[in-house]
């Protein structure tokens, strides 16, 4: 159902798109990167969908928002799926004092309408449904993510937040890993949620896509689903790791995808 078609292990030499096989014609290829922290120097290999798992900018400041967007708008993909993570403050307007909300709102707004503009389509745990010739998934996509080391959408209590995302949902977008599953932080530790592994046992999409620990990127294959750590950026913050690419066959006509 799910191949993996592309993941260089990443090197800070290595961060070279020229493997990539040709993509089969039963199925869609999505693209996933994350914690891009500013940077857009890095290979995306072509596919039909982009996905970025949050951590837009490092400073989340308009002209990291800008860059952005307009790289993305030069990017082939048909489709493009941004969420945001904890660096990008002013996406989450509860993350600042009642005083500041206002003008941080406005900024947001700019962000919402200049992503609109650029043909980026922006999830905030809300769904997107791909069109039938994309194989009609439904795409969940959420900022949340545990305590860890501090930042926007990071709720005290995660253990109610996972229940919004519809129970048919293909393809999981967050911006925090699962608990147990590409999360291991520098300190050895699981720095993934608890509560969102629990949803996704229950859910079963076909791809969760994540970020957030750029330590611990890299790929994790199960029966039901296929984990991605798309984080792009090391953990020094150096853009050296590289983006991943899936193939999942369309559900209707020929479901093989014979991508390995
Ligand atoms: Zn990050």
């Amino acid at each position: 159902m799910v191949a993996l078609v592309y993941n260089t292990r990443g090197t800070e030499k290595d961060n070279i798109d020229s493997s990539i096989p040709p993509q089969d014609p039963h199925c869609i290829r999505i693209v996933c990167i994350s914690d891009t922290h500013g940077s857009i120097r890095f290979n995306v290999p072509d596919g039909d969908i982009l996905v970025h798992a949050g951590d837009i900018t490092k400073n989340s400041n308009m002209k990291e928002f800008t860059t952005f967007a307009n790289w993305m708008e030069t990017l082939p993909h048909k489709i493009k799926i941004v969420i945001a993570g904890n660096h990008d403050l002013v996406m989450d307007t509860e993350y600042f004092f009642p005083s500041q909300r206002t003008s941080v709102l406005q900024e947001k707004e700019h962000v919402l309408r200049m992503f609109k503009e650029k043909g980026i389509i922006y999830l905030e745990n809300t769904s997107f449904r791909l069109p039938p010739s994309l194989g009609g998934f439904l795409v969940y996509g959420s900022p949340y993510s545990p305590v860890h080391i501090g930042g926007a959408f990071m709720p005290e209590d995660l253990s109610d937040v996972w229940s919004s995302i519809p129970s048919d949902t293909d393809i999981l977008v967050t911006h925090t890993p699962p608990h147990g599953i590409q999360d291991t932080a520098r300190n050895g530790k699981h720095a993934g949620c608890k509560y969102l592994l629990k949803a996704i046992k229950e859910i079963k999409p076909k791809v969760c896509i994540f970020g957030h620990i750029h330590e611990a990127f890299g790929v994790h294959e199960e029966e039901d689903t296929v984990y991605v750590n798309a984080c792009i950026s090391n953990y020094r913050y150096r853009a050296v790791q590289p983006a991943v690419a899936l193939d999942l066959s369309k559900p209707i006509g020929d479901d093989s995808c014979s991508q390995q």
